[in-house]
């Protein structure tokens, strides 16, 4: 086999477990055999350029960054549907319809699925455009961001037509949502209020790579093209699996308005169980022939109907308002309910967001209150039930001290949330940075978990993550739970932290809006500790993605005599408070003020690497050419219409080699 036919047999190998794994749920190997044949592909690719690939299963991990989204008008508009909330609106609707089409009329149904509309444009088998519904007409083009969801295809299998568009939701479901939250919330961050309004601000993140992390989905339920291969729209539906696309297996087909009901109330609560929120049921008439005769409104389809579900509602007795104090030292309020039972689960507490939202609800201790559920972890209250509100309930006093420190609570101008800023000596926020610094993400450190931490603090051994490293095998042991091994291993998994590179500590440290991404930007471009302690916010928010909320926190956290302390002392230890001298060695300011993009392939180094290298020396890698461009680095087979549109800017167009001179 020559290494084109491998490498070409690999990429569909691996198309084929993704569609498995992503779009049947039926993944017939493992992850690590997965792994090892995407290394494997990987590896190929980057030894063998010439056989660049823009749909190669290796390239989902995003990468490329987008400033502006493309305005983009859709072949077929993207209509909106009508709402129909009862029984006699479906009657309704299908008496109008009657009038107009001859003949029995059978319907598609399908869920309405939550989430951000998009209409992917396929051409030839492969996907061409990634499109939002904007005004209906004309959409922003965001393929970069789609592709790195894996269970749309690339490329697809059968007899697909020439050119067409299929529409779908982009959908996150609640497990990833969740998830998401729970890292907010770590971070000091406002929890997202929704899976919906997620995914559709997910589509406009400009850097792809955040958008490979996130779990989203494309459901898809309708195709669109000058001729289909197919009468009905049920049979649409599994052309569309066929060819390789994610089509939910809830749609069913009705005789009758009865039975479009039927379906309906099996949803109702059926969809409780889903991995994604719906808010109705979709229902379609299903001959094509008859869906033109029908045709549209101004707004909508004629020949569809939405059925909104009514939400999920209980209503219980709020016992008390209680508050929670975060890491960062925001405060949440909680409502403790009265349990009830909501879609499925018990329910006794329910998040207040903040004062405003007690505000704005006027609820009160002893209040009935209408909960809803999402699928987020915590439901919320929508509303008082003020016909059930006892004589002389008093208001709600939002608290104005720490309920564990009893410091005097403060609230920024601009900002929901009231906060402790009682820094050094409030217990939570104390026990609540060290958990975080010792996190998985963080120094990660062995041996260690959240509740050792509490017992730790209460026990006086620490007070502040510096004194982490002070501790003996003979401090610990006599703590609950402490045997001399595992005593050992703390110790030891601390000892081993001081390896963590420079990065990671300094997410460690927790500074407010610091998470990941940002420690990574703020340790290459600062390169140690020092010269992060010295910026001022000026120079911060010169730093590309750096915003001025990020810069006033950074300031703020090094101005604390505190903090400079434990710095002082995590360095005396031995922590990584500056990039290391190797990687540091590759590192140049040659490039600086520089924006490169990258197109073709080429020689003597990948893609990847070409981009580490402009990023190494301090340039910007983009994705697509403006007037800020600087230069183009073009490999063999760069874009005809990359080339016109570099030669009329007059950005100038760079080889490879003259690239790597400018480096050298
Ligand atoms: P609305 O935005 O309330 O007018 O509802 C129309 C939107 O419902 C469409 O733009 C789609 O994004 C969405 N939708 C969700 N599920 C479906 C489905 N199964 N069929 C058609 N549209 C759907
Ligand atoms: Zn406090």
């Amino acid at each position: 086999m020559t290494t084109e036919e491998k490498i070409n047999r690999l990429r569909q190998e691996l198309r084929e477990h993704n569609y498995n794994y992503y779009v049947l749920d039926n993944p017939v190997i493992s992850d690590y055999e997965f792994d090892i044949k995407l290394k494997e592909l990987q590896a190929l690719e980057e030894a063998h350029p010439e056989f660049y690939d823009p749909n190669s299963p290796t390239l989902r991990v995003g990468g490329e960054v987008t400033k502006n989204f493309q305005t983009v008008t859709h072949d077929f508009r993207m209509y909106s549907l009508d709402n129909s909330y009862s029984k006699e609106d479906l009657e309704d609707w299908e008496k109008r319809i009657k009038k107009l089409v001859d003949g029995p009329i059978e319907y598609t149904c399908e869920l309405k699925y939550d989430g951000a509309s998009m209409s992917l444009t396929y051409e030839n088998g492969t996907l061409l455009r990634a499109v939002t519904r904007g005004d209906g007409f004309q959409g922003d083009d965001v393929t970069t961001n789609v592709k790195t969801i894996k269970s749309v295809p690339l490329k697809l299998n059968g007899d697909y037509p020439d050119r067409f568009d299929i529409r779908g939701e982009i959908v996150l479901p609640f497990e990833g949502f969740n998830k998401m939250n729970e890292e907010r919330i770590e971070l000091g961050e406002e929890p997202y209020r929704n899976p919906r309004n997620t995914a559709s601000g997910s589509l406009k993140l400009q850097d792809s790579s955040e958008v490979a992390k996130r779990p989203l989905e494309c459901l898809l339920y309708s195709l669109k093209a000058n001729r289909l291969p197919f009468e009905t729209q049920y049979e649409g539906l599994d052309k569309a699996r066929d060819w390789g696309f994610k089509v939910p297996k809830e749609a069913r087909l009705a005789k009758s308005i009865d039975e479009v009901l039927e379906y309906v109330n099996y949803w109702d609560t059926e969809r409780h169980n889903l991995p994604y929120e719906t808010d109705g049921v979709v229902v379609k008439v299903n001959n094509l022939q008859q869906q033109e005769e029908l045709g549209y409104t101004a707004k909508a389809p004629r020949w569809a109907m939405a059925y909104k579900f009514k939400a999920e509602q209980a209503s219980t007795v709020l016992n008390q308002i209680t508050y929670q104090v975060g890491r960062t030292g925001a405060i949440t309020p909680v409502a403790n309910l009265e349990p009830v039972e909501l879609a499925g689960t018990i329910v006794k507490r329910a998040s207040l967001h903040n004062a405003d939202q007690i505000a704005k609800l006027d609820i009160r201790e002893g209040d009935t209150v209408f909960v809803e559920k999402g699928g987020e972890i915590i439901p919320k209250i929508t509303a008082v039930d003020l016909s059930k509100r006892p004589a002389g309930l008093s208001m709600t006093n939002y608290i104005t001290h720490c309920p564990e420190c009893n410091t005097t609570l403060v609230r920024k101008e601009g900002e929901a949330q009231h906060y402790c800023p009682n820094y050094e000596g409030c217990p939570p926020q104390i026990i609540g940075r060290i958990q975080h610094y010792i996190s998985r993400k963080a120094m990660d450190i062995e041996g260690l978990g959240g509740e050792t931490v509490a017992l730790l603090v209460e026990n006086g051994l620490i007070n502040n993550y510096a004194d982490l490293y002070t501790i003996t095998v003979d401090q610990v042991i006599p703590l609950e739970r402490m045997a001399q091994k595992s005593a050992e291993n703390l110790v030891a998994g601390i000892e081993a932290s001081k390896k963590i590179p420079f990065e990671r500590v300094l997410y460690a440290l927790g500074i407010r809006y610091v998470g990941e991404t940002v420690a990574k930007k703020l340790a290459k471009h600062y390169k140690t500790i020092h010269a992060l302690i010295e910026a001022s916010a000026e120079d911060l928010v010169a730093v590309e993605e750096i915003g001025e909320k990020i810069a006033e926190s950074v300031v703020q956290f090094f101005t604390s005599e505190e903090n400079n302390l434990i710095i002082e002392r995590l360095k005396g230890y031995g922590v990584q408070l500056e990039i290391s001298a190797e990687k540091l060695a590759n590192q140049t300011d040659k490039l600086v003020g520089s924006s490169f993009v990258v197109s073709g392939v080429f020689e003597k180094v990948s893609r990847t690497e070409l981009k580490k290298l402009i990023e190494d020396n301090g340039g910007k890698v983009s994705g697509s050419i403006s007037g800020k461009t600087s230069y183009v680095v073009a490999g063999d087979k760069m874009g005809p219409s990359k080339r016109v549109k570099a030669e009329s800017l007059g950005v100038p167009i760079i080889s490879e080699d003259e690239f790597l001179e400018m480096i050298s």
